[in-house]
């Protein structure tokens, strides 16, 4: 399965008019989003989805939620399997499709919900579903980084969907995110990269886990003047460039209502990179990230052509761990195009990094650790 990088959370579309739901469909189709997140339980937008993608199916990977239901409120969780079975069988029905792409376990978030997914019947009716080819592969949704990194390594699970921006990768893993897009953001505690977060990014990319991206933009608090925790909002392209510079990520969802919106997602895959860069926002936050990549390309360019961000990327997952050196990781740091034995020692890059970020010496390390 092959994602668009950037996709579409359909969340939004939940309430609306079938023509805006054919619109902004039509308009993700067309500019290639083809991963798309259905989570919502109710059975009216789920028709309106079927009926949009009818004559084009194929054409789009399908996240749909095993334990997603509305049954006490607008938005609920079942672990009861009957329950999940239920409404998984009427999402199959209510999109008029024999099989979904992905079949998520949903909302894992707690030791509690990791025990009530794992060691129950629940796993157990989503392996059933891929056995049967109901589903083509068995998925998670989490927003909490120790959680998900447990997920990950059942070795059950073949891609997560996580929440990834820049202000809850500055939150410490403990802290709910949930609870900051409800209550906004508390500047306090936002002092630097989670080493959680970061281990979970590299733990996926070792493992060779995609990462689905939901609430890219913070539930839209990161571009609203209102609400942003930064001296000032980002933009959508750096929201999504923010996500998608994070290790393992392949697509980044955006919960889009019309196709105007998702003209504005897919406007920075051609938008000037300056315009991208998200590196002002972060570095006013505190002095957490000194030395500490956060894979920007602020550096760029460099004369002898290493893309600096993505090699330091594939180091660090190295030195967290010596086995992916000759796979994965290792084998994509010598896909690169220049490697760390390129580096002529300009400092062009060191004097752009706002993070003071050894990069020569990283080079030189990348060498040692993978050979060129
Ligand atoms: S070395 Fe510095 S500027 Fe370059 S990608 Fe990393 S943090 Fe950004
Ligand atoms: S010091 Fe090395 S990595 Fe940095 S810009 Fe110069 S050649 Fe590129």
């Amino acid at each position: 399965m092959e994602a668009g990088v950037i996709g579409l959370g359909a969340e939004h579309l939940d309430g609306k008019e079938y023509a805006v739901v054919s619109e902004t469909i039509g308009a993700a189709m067309e500019h290639g989003m083809n991963m798309m997140d259905v989570f919502m339980p109710g059975s009216d937008v789920r028709r309106k989805i079927g009926r949009a993608i009818k004559n084009n199916r194929e054409k789009f990977i399908l996240q749909g939620h095993i334990g997603s239901t509305d049954i006490n409120q607008q938005y609920d969780i079942s672990r009861d399997v009957a329950t999940c079975r239920r409404y998984f069988e009427g999402l199959l029905a209510d999109l008029g499709t024999g099989y979904i792409d992905f079949g998520m376990l949903f909302f894992i978030d707690s030791e509690r919900h990791l025990d009530e997914v794992f060691h129950s019947g629940v796993v157990k009716y989503a392996e059933d579903l891929k056995r049967n080819g109901v589903i083509r592969a068995i998925g998670a949704s989490s927003h909490n980084p120790v959680i998900a990194r447990k997920i990950v390594e059942t070795g059950i699970v073949e891609l997560l969907m996580f929440s990834v921006n820049p202000a809850f990768d500055m939150m410490p893993s403990e802290k709910d995110v949930l609870d900051c897009v409800e209550g906004g953001f508390d500047k306090s505690v936002m002092l630097g990269m989670d080493a959680k977060r970061m281990e979970l990014y590299q733990t996926c990319e070792k493992l060779e886990i995609p990462i689905t991206v939901m609430k890219t933009l913070g539930g839209g608090k990161l571009v609203s003047p209102a609400h942003t925790p930064f001296a000032r909002p980002l933009t959508v392209g750096q929201c999504i460039h923010y996500a998608l510079t994070r290790p393992a990520v392949a697509s980044a969802l955006i919960g889009c209502r019309s196709g105007r919106e998702v003209e504005e997602a897919v406007a920075c895959l051609t938008a000037d990179p300056a315009s991208l860069d998200y590196t002002e926002a972060i570095r006013g936050m505190g002095a957490g990230f000194q030395g500490s990549c956060v894979y920007c390309g602020h550096c760029q360019p460099c004369p002898a052509g290493i893309d600096i961000a993505a090699a330091t990327k594939y180091l660090d997952i190295a030195l967290l761990d010596a086995d992916v050196v000759n796979m994965g990781a290792g084998q994509h740091y010598r896909e690169l195009a220049a490697h760390g034995s390129d580096c002529v020692r300009c400092g062009s890059c060191e004097s752009k990094c706002p993070f003071s970020v050894p990069i020569i010496g990283n080079m030189e390390r990348a060498v040692q650790v993978f050979g060129v």
